[in-house]
């Protein structure tokens, strides 16, 4: 690929609109050397008026994601990318996020460009745990968690029973639940197939990984030590 190319698929504008900052001398080596717009790309011994590139495809990151925002790049509101460097939105492979967060829940979620990595991280093989800290409306009965481990639970509409799911009641509002699938609205909807509300929703684990004391709204790229943990 070109570099011409590469640097209009990490969001810095079209096809032309960079071929116009090539021309300008506005892209250099490390050395400050001009390149040219098809000479061979070396991500890392580039940059565009004298900053590095961003990060190349294959990027991973974990977003805070707060009450508010949706895991949407149409919605007429806030939306996940209003929390991302404006270029980020722009780049060609896009970076989705890995399964969704409804407007109303915050805490975790990853974001990437590599489709194949999205697709080991939301296959139903892989089994990764979900966790969730649900503020509920009204006290536990005390019979969820058997009813939730029970792999019996069906969701209204739905035609298959929900996969075992782990759950732990840290007092009668306040729940911790484990998941091993990710269907619509599935916390929500468990809890009102037992006759209750979820208040609040939060994401604090995904396989291995802690979303930690990362702010809300902010991210952060993740690296190979976090892929183990993942895992
Ligand atoms: N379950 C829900 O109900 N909402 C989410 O955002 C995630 C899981």
């Amino acid at each position: 690929m070109k570099i011409v190319k590469h640097i209009a698929n990490l969001g810095y504008g079209s096809r032309k609109q960079v071929a116009s900052m090539f021309r300008e001398g506005r892209v250099t080596d490390a050395q400050g050397e001009v390149l040219y717009a098809d000479d061979p790309v070396d991500h890392d011994n580039i940059r565009v008026d004298g900053e590095p590139l961003d990060p190349p495809p294959g990027l991973l990151i974990l977003l805070h994601k707060p009450v508010g925002y949706t895991c949407s790049t149409k919605d007429p509101g806030r939306i996940i990318y209003d929390l991302l460097p404006p270029r980020f939105r722009l780049r060609s492979p896009l970076l989705s996020p890995v399964g969704r967060l409804d407007r109303n829940t915050s805490g975790m979620l990853l974001m990437t460009d590599d489709g194949a990595l999205l697709h080991r991280i939301v296959s139903p093989k892989s089994k990764l745990a979900k966790v969730y800290e649900a503020t509920l409306a009204q006290d536990l009965r005390g019979d969820e968690a058997a009813l939730f481990a029970s792999g019996t639970l069906m969701l209204e509409s739905e035609q298959t029973p929900l996969a075992p799911a782990g759950l732990e009641a840290i007092d009668a509002r306040h729940a911790r639940l484990t998941l091993t699938e990710g269907r619509y609205h599935q916390v929500r909807r468990m809890f009102a197939a037992v006759g209750n509300h979820v208040e609040a929703l939060h994401r604090s684990r995904i396989g291995g990984l802690e979303l930690g004391d990362l702010p809300a709204g902010r991210w952060r790229e993740l690296d190979e030590a976090d892929l183990r943990n993942l895992f």
